[in-house]
């Protein structure tokens, strides 16, 4: 099995471990880029951004994360982590950096002008390969949403219903996936699963 890294700087590491535990991978975590340089894959939970930005910094952890990326390294980002993994941030704070990786625009704390947390369903045609996969039950909180999508990038999702309907809140590009909501927090480990299959795959 896959030993799939989560970065614990900051944010919901426990729950991501226990989701990749269940999903046939080897959770470790990564705070050192030793550490990072021995794992398969990443897991960038949901958090805080900028304090997972100025931590990766403080740590020297950067410019090795954005190199193993750029290199072919599978990762996967939830909430805070979606944020990082995308190459243009909106309403970050002034000097708020990214990894990066997919070319997506995101708006940090975009639902929030409405509603701080929600639950939503979003369909999952896109990443559960069962003939009629039954709706995500989505935990959104204080989540960004993906403003725009380059030609890198691919929509796996948006939301079905309920204010918020139609926006985008799952992408991929090549072996990176990036969730607005939190899959770590759902009881419903389909998306860990997927994402442990691109991992087996890479
Ligand atoms: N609002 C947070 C940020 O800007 C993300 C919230 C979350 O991960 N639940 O990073």
């Amino acid at each position: 099995e896959p030993t799939i890294g989560i970065l614990a700087l900051q944010g919901d590491v426990r729950e991501h471990h226990r989701m990749l535990a269940e999903s046939g991978a080897k959770p470790v975590n990564v705070r050192r880029p030793e550490e990072l340089l021995a794992v398969d894959a990443l897991v960038v939970p949901g958090g805080e951004s900028t304090t997972m930005f100025k931590l990766a910094a403080a740590f020297e952890l950067l410019e090795p994360l954005r190199k193993r990326v750029a290199a072919g390294m599978p990762a996967f980002g939830t909430c805070a982590g979606m944020i990082m993994l995308a190459d243009r941030i909106q309403d970050g704070i002034e000097g708020q950096q990214t990894v990066g990786g997919i070319d997506v625009t995101v708006r940090r704390n975009a639902f929030g002008r409405q509603v701080d947390s929600f639950e939503a369903d979003v369909p999952l045609d896109a990443i559960d390969p069962s003939p009629q996969p039954l709706p995500y039950h989505a935990v959104f909180i204080r989540a960004p949403w993906v403003e725009s999508v380059g030609a890198g990038a691919e929509v796996l999702a948006r939301v079905a219903s309920g204010p918020a309907a139609g926006r985008i809140v799952a992408v991929r590009q090549g072996r990176l996936l990036a969730t607005a909501f939190h899959p770590e927090l759902a009881g419903d480990a389909r998306i860990h699963r997927f994402f442990v299959e691109l991992v087996k795959e890479a």
